[in-house]
Order: structure tokens, then sequence, then C-alpha cells
């Protein structure tokens, strides 16, 4: 059965998450860790995280996905921008702890003029004084539209993060299908040659989630403009492939497309239809 979800506010907690997800069809979520502008986070109450842990276990959700603040960024100019990002990723993962063997996702960031190869430095940096060998969190990268001066934007750029992390085992990618469309990976066309790219880089063995959305622009077009599924440039058919590929199916796939929860209840049984 395909396993997924769609981002869901956290704001009143963990069981509400897995409930708000059962009532829309899904097996999984993915929510932000904190407000996404990265302001202080709310403590963990153990046992909200005790009860979703339960839920998650009676109705076989797989692994659920939090995602950083989408406004760090680990390989800023600024060295205070860089501390800000390392201190708030170092509590985030203190408190994944709550909830045991889940995925942690954040995007590589933007090496705002420094050059890739010193972006990537950085990001490897971070993470090297990030990771712990008892952390039971897989923390992802994401990949990127390429926008500006992102890293991430090519699976190259994502392998030599990964070659540059000690406690690789402790990493894995999230692929975001928006993003690799609008960074010049042809999924419409070219789904098995793309994918053969990823393992030839980095490795399908390191593809740990899907980010599913349609993008309202071309491909190459390093926009990153998420829109809802089949009403793209990516098309429904290129969907179907996706969910229905040897090497995606059994992995966890997570909507973040311009919706409320009744439309992400429709994705969700749309892209089930399209999976059997
Ligand atoms: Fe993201
Ligand atoms: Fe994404
Ligand atoms: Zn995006």
């Amino acid at each position: 059965m395909l396993h997924i979800g769609c981002h869901l506010s956290s704001s009143k907690g963990f069981l509400k998450m897995g409930e708000t997800a059962l009532s829309i069809g899904a097996d999984t979520f993915q929510f932000f860790t904190r407000n996404p502008r990265g302001s202080k986070a709310k403590a963990i109450d153990p046992e909200d995280a005790a009860a979703l842990m339960r839920l998650m276990d009676e109705h076989d959700f797989p692994c659920i996905l939090a995602h950083a603040p989408y406004t760090l960024n680990p390989c800023s100019k600024d060295p205070h921008v860089r501390e800000f990002a390392q201190m708030t990723m170092t509590d985030d993962l203190v408190r994944m702890e709550a909830t045991p063997g889940q995925m942690y996702n954040f995007h590589p960031g933007s090496h705002t003029g420094q050059g890739m190869s010193e972006g990537i430095r950085q990001i490897a940096e971070l993470l090297n004084s990030l990771l712990k060998e008892s952390q039971t969190t897989t923390v992802l990268l994401e990949t990127m539209a390429g926008k500006g001066t992102e890293v991430g934007g090519s699976f190259a750029e994502l392998a030599m993060i990964l070659d540059r992390v000690e406690l690789a085992d402790h990493m894995g990618v999230c692929l975001d299908t928006c993003h690799i469309w609008d960074g010049g990976y042809d999924i419409i066309n070219d789904l098995d040659g793309v994918l053969d790219r990823f393992d030839r880089t980095i490795g399908l063995h390191r593809l740990k989630a899907i980010h599913l959305n349609d993008s309202k622009n071309p491909c190459g077009s390093h926009k990153d403009r998420h829109e809802k599924i089949g009403q793209g440039q990516i098309g429904l058919a290129a969907f179907e492939a996706i969910v229905r590929h040897p090497a995606l199916k059994d992995l966890p796939f997570f909507l973040e497309t311009p919706n409320e929860l009744p439309g992400y209840a429709e994705e969700i049984r749309l892209l089930r239809s399209l999976a059997e």
C-alpha cells in the first residue's frame, strides 16, 4: 500500500496531527519542528509524543517527517546566521528523540556568494558538529531547485556534502519532485534516467522520502513554486509513474501542494488510486 500524507500544522500537538492524518486517508505526515520562521519552539509534552507513537503503531504508519524552519541557512556568509542554524538544529535533534526513529529534513542552504564548494564545506561541518552516534533520528538533505545561490540543486552537490559527513549512516535524502524538475531533471520523459543518475551520484539506498509537488514552472526554471498534483507542468502521468516506480513505491510520500485539508484528502485519494 502507498504510504502518503501531507504537511500538517503542529500547533495542536503530535496526537492531533496523527488523528488529522487518519481523517484525510493519510498514514504519515510532515510538520515543522517550530514556526517556519525559526522562532522559539514550544516545550514537547512527552505523553502527547507517546500517544502519537501508539497511534502510529496501531495504524501501521511508516516514519513521519519533521521539517526544519526553511529560513535557516547553514552556509550563510554571515557567521551569526550559521550559528543560529546550528543552535536551532541542535535543539531540534534533541526534541526529535521524544519521537524515536523518525526523520528530520532540512534545506542545505544558500552560500550567499561564498561559492558552492565553501557552502558544501560549511554544511558538512555543521552536520559533523550535530550528528551523534546514539541518535535514532535520520537527518535528510532536501533536493533543491537551485534558485539563486542555493546548494543542493544538483544530485552531485548533495553527494559532495554526504561524502564529507562522518556519521553518514544517520543521513539520507528527501527528493522533492517540484525542486528537481525546476532544477533541470526531466522526470516526465526520463524518470528512469533521473533515478539512475541519483543512484550513480548519491546512491538510491540514501533516498528516504519523497516530497510530491507539481510545479508552476518549466523544467530547469530554478523557480520553486509548488502546484497541485496534475495541475502544473509536471502533470498527472508523471506522478502515476512516480508512485508506481519499483525504486520509489515503498517510500513515504509527502504532499506540500497549495491545499487545505479537503484538497489534500482529494489528492491522497487520487494518488492511492493511481498507485493500485
Ligand atoms: Fe522543504
Ligand atoms: Fe519540499
Ligand atoms: Zn519548494
